[in-house]
């Protein structure tokens, strides 16, 4: 019987696919706990477009990398909310250059917020889950996670670790009905590919069958329907990339 109000815990919602997804979310009647990093301002213009709805939210500046930041948004969700629905693991970061240019510092960074982040997240979402025998858990990846891009090597493989943790995650998972999938982003017209300059937008579009980059609106309704498929379908890495790769 699918819960009238969920509980959807959404991080990196303050702009791009996390701030489509809580909108989309919220215009299903979902109740939204948003996380962000930095930009609470950018986060309360959302939570506000959200409460002009009608719909419950709770914003929280935190860093997904910072176990027990997170911990205390899972806290203070649980205490208003009631137990989390629907984790979406979205928050990210990505950084373009030469492997060989990087420091370590650049490489810690994107492991510790594209890959410690979800597992902190799931690791404070999954014991309430498993005792409730209910909940889902959707991890936002990319088509790099499966087939790699020159420079952007670390970010590829941390959205291939992120891959091999759903399916692994999902099989663990599988028998107390909790599934566990992941959304691979193509291009989506975010802040994320702002570095790119008008000549190389263009190229990456030509590249694209769609003969466009997606919306942020697009990847929210397929992590919707992602969210409402059969507890069945668990494991899967979907892909939404207009055709490219
Ligand atoms: P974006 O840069 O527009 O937004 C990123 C969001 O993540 C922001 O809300 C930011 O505050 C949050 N965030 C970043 N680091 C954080 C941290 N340490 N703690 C908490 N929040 C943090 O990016 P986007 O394009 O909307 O990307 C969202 C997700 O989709 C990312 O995981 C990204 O890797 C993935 N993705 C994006 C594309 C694309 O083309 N835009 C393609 C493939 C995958």
């Amino acid at each position: 019987m699918p819960i009238s109000h969920p509980t959807v815990i959404i991080t990196g919602a303050s702009r791009g696919i996390g701030r489509a997804a809580a909108l989309y979310f919220a215009e299903k009647g979902c109740r939204l706990s948003l996380i962000c990093h930095k930009n609470q301002q950018q986060l309360e213009q959302v939570s506000r477009l959200i409460t002009d709805m009608g719909c419950a939210c709770l914003t929280f500046t935190a860093d997904v990398a910072d176990y027990e930041a997170v911990a205390c948004v899972f806290k203070q969700t649980a205490a208003l909310f009631g137990p989390v629905d629907i984790l979406i693991n979205n928050a990210g970061i990505s950084y373009v250059g030469l492997f060989t240019d990087m420091k370590p510092v650049d490489w810690q960074r994107l492991i510790k917020t594209n890959i410690e982040g979800v597992f902190n997240c799931c690791h404070l979402a999954v014991p309430e889950m498993v005792r409730r025998q209910s909940g889902r858990i959707i991890n936002i990846s990319s088509v790099w996670g499966s087939v790699g891009a020159s420079c952007e090597a670390v970010y590829s493989a941390t959205k291939g670790a992120i891959n091999s943790f759903t399916k692994a995650l999902a099989k663990e998972l599988a028998p107390s009905h909790i599934p566990v999938n992941a959304l691979a982003c193509g291009a989506i017209d975010t802040q994320m590919n702002q570095f790119l300059s008008e000549e190389e937008r263009q190229m990456l579009i030509d590249e694209i069958p769609a003969c466009r980059m997606g919306l942020p609106r697009e990847a929210a309704e397929l992590i919707w329907q992602i969210a409402q498929a059969p507890e069945y379908m668990t494991g899967q890495i979907i892909t939404l990339d207009g055709g490219w790769l």
